[in-house]
C-alpha cells in the first residue's frame, strides 16, 4: 500500500510533532530483536518515506546509533521512539503508531520472524477487553495543537 495523503504525528508527551507530505511505502511489521528492544514492544509497525518528506513542526529528536548502518530517533523528554534512519539511503522509516491516525495503515509484510514472539500469531485469541481509561492523561492528543502543554 502507498498513501499520498499528508499525515501528522508525534511523541507521547507532545515535545515532538511532525508532518509528512509523501507517499508512505511498506508498511511492514518488524519482529527483529533491535526493534523489540528499542520500542519495548513485541513488534513495531513501520512505513517508509523519503527523508526530506518529514518536517518537524515542534521540537527535534534525540538519536541513538543502534548499528553501523542506522540511527534511531526518539523524544529525549518522554522516550517515544519515532524514526529509523538507515545511512545513505535517503529514506526513513516512521513508527506508524506515532501517527495521529495509525489505524488506517495496516502492515502488509513481516520482517525478523526468526525472533518473532512465539505467542504473537495467536495473540488475537487472547481474552479481549477495552482500555481501562482511568484518570487524567498527559499524552498529547492525536492532532496538532497551537501550544503544548
Ligand atoms: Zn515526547
Ligand atoms: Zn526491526
Amino acid at each position: 500500500m502507498i498513501r499520498f495523503e499528508p499525515m501528522s504525528g508525534g511523541c507521547q508527551c507532545g515535545a515532538l510533532r511532525y508532518h509528512i507530505e509523501a507517499a508512505l511505502e511498506g508498511p511492514e511489521l518488524c519482529h527483529c530483536r533491535m526493534c523489540q528492544k528499542a520500542h519495548g514492544a513485541p513488534a513495531v509497525a513501520w512505513g517508509t518515506i523519503p527523508a526530506a518528506a518529514l518536517v518537524w513542526s515542534r521540537g527535534l529528536p534525540a538519536e541513538f546509533r543502534s548499528s553501523d548502518h542506522a540511527v534511531r530517533e526518539f523524544c529525549a523528554r518522554c522516550g517515544t521512539p519515532l524514526i529509523f534512519r538507515p545511512d545513505g539511503q535517503g529514506t526513513i522509516d516512521i513508527a506508524l503508531a506515532t501517527l495521529d491516525q495509525p489505524q488506517d495503515i495496516a502492515p502488509e509484510e513481516q520482517y525478523g520472524i526468526d525472533t518473532r514472539m512465539p505467542w504473537f500469531p495467536g495473540a488475537h485469541l487472547l481474552p479481549a477487553k477495552p482500555s481501562p481509561g482511568r484518570g487524567r492523561t498527559f499524552q498529547h492528543p492525536d492532532h496538532d495543537t497551537p501550544t503544548w502543554p
